[in-house]
């Protein structure tokens, strides 16, 4: 067996002791005689690892009473629909467009409601983050809604935006428990764990008690109204079993490493590995303002696309795999989650010194 160095967007590079530990239970898990795929979601076994997940989610990011957590089906993207079936109370709604998937949140929430794009970075291919203090947000705006991190473009809000006063609707798939958050500071926060926490097929949101409720647009279908799941704990129909199984795997991994300050100062030094040396690169350069740049999703480029088709096929055969950038931008991108340890960092830059030399 070799493991590579994933670094895949998504889905993307897991912690190797969780990927371990869940192949030990595969066939029996716990005692139970069966795997946590075959287990009903109604058994006692099942009950006690979503719950512990829920505790340890909340125990790391510090939740507070008044926000429930809902572990769903159908991606980030069918959250998209979601939120302003179930939000869009006036049909109103600000956006802020950092990218693509930003874009496609708010082109969603348009089928709804009028959704107001009240930012946008897309004048210069989403490489900065906009002054989001004082923007033109809708009286009767039912939420501000932004994508927290630009997968794709590699940009993150360091500083969330002045919603004055309307909740904040944020997508963090790809920051998701990279480093503190303060929930308090949102009405919603949401993410398809793919990126950074487990398997595809589970969506986590963190929602506030107010905002559900039984008020939703009409037609709303009844598996996507937050209510239905919220007073379910979860467990309306059948949730997506064994991925939950592993996110919390991935929490208690997380608590191991110190939680999410400790992640963060890993996440940082890591990141500044990449960074410093495409800052010192006479061929490499990162192609985002160095103030909104991501800890998890860092995009470069030599300037020559060649070049880069040549480095993206001569890294995978050295073991870095999945460097390409998104199709939409071209170049290439290093995704270093959470589970991407340093030396996998550490080892790209060598080898792209390496290629440096041998091609500038
Ligand atoms: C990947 C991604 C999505 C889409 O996720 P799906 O689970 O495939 O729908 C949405 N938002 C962000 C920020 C992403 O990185």
């Amino acid at each position: 067996m070799s493991r590579v160095y994933n670094f895949s967007a998504g889905p993307a590079v897991l912690p190797e002791e969780v990927l371990r530990e869940a192949a030990d239970e595969m066939l029996d898990y716990r005692g139970t005689g069966m795997s946590v795929m075959e287990m009903s979601h109604r058994s006692k076994a099942y009950e006690q690892i979503i719950q512990e997940a829920e505790a340890d989610l909340r125990e790391l990011m510090n939740i507070p009473g008044n926000y429930r957590v809902l572990f769903l089906q159908g991606g980030a993207s069918q959250q998209f629909a979601m939120i302003p079936m179930n939000l869009m109370k006036n049909r109103v709604a600000d956006y802020i467009v950092t990218g693509q998937w930003a874009k496609k949140a708010y082109q969603e929430a348009s089928l709804y409601g009028k959704a107001n794009k009240i930012a946008s970075s897309e004048d210069k291919t989403f490489s900065y983050i906009p002054d989001c203090s004082d923007l033109p947000v809708s009286e009767d705006a039912d939420y501000v809604y932004i994508c927290e991190n630009n997968t794709i473009y590699g940009t993150k809000f360091k500083t969330l935006p002045n919603t004055k006063g309307k909740p904040l609707v944020a997508d963090v798939s790809s920051c998701f428990l990279s480093e503190p958050v303060d929930v308090t500071k949102y009405g919603l926060i949401y993410g398809g764990v793919q990126k950074n926490v487990g398997p595809a097929g589970v969506v986590i949101v963190i929602i506030r008690e107010d905002l559900i409720t039984e008020d939703v647009l009409p037609g709303t279908p009844t598996m996507l109204r937050y209510k239905i799941h919220a007073d379910n704990n979860s467990l309306y129909n059948t949730p997506p079993a064994y991925g939950i199984y592993i996110c919390g795997k991935v929490f208690k991994w997380l608590k191991k490493q110190g939680g999410l300050e400790a992640m963060k100062a890993y996440n940082e030094k890591k990141a500044a590995v990449l960074y410093d040396f495409l800052d010192s690169s006479r061929l490499f350069h990162g192609t985002v303002r160095k103030e909104d740049r991501s800890l998890m999703n860092v995009p470069f480029v030599t300037g020559d696309a060649d070049l880069d088709a040549k480095f993206v096929k001569e890294a995978a055969a050295a073991g870095f795999v999945n460097l390409k950038g998104h199709r939409t931008v071209g170049g290439m991108r290093a995704s270093i989650y959470n589970a991407m340890p340093i030396e996998g960092v550490e080892k790209l830059v060598a080898f792209m010194k390496k290629f440096e030399e041998e091609n500038a």
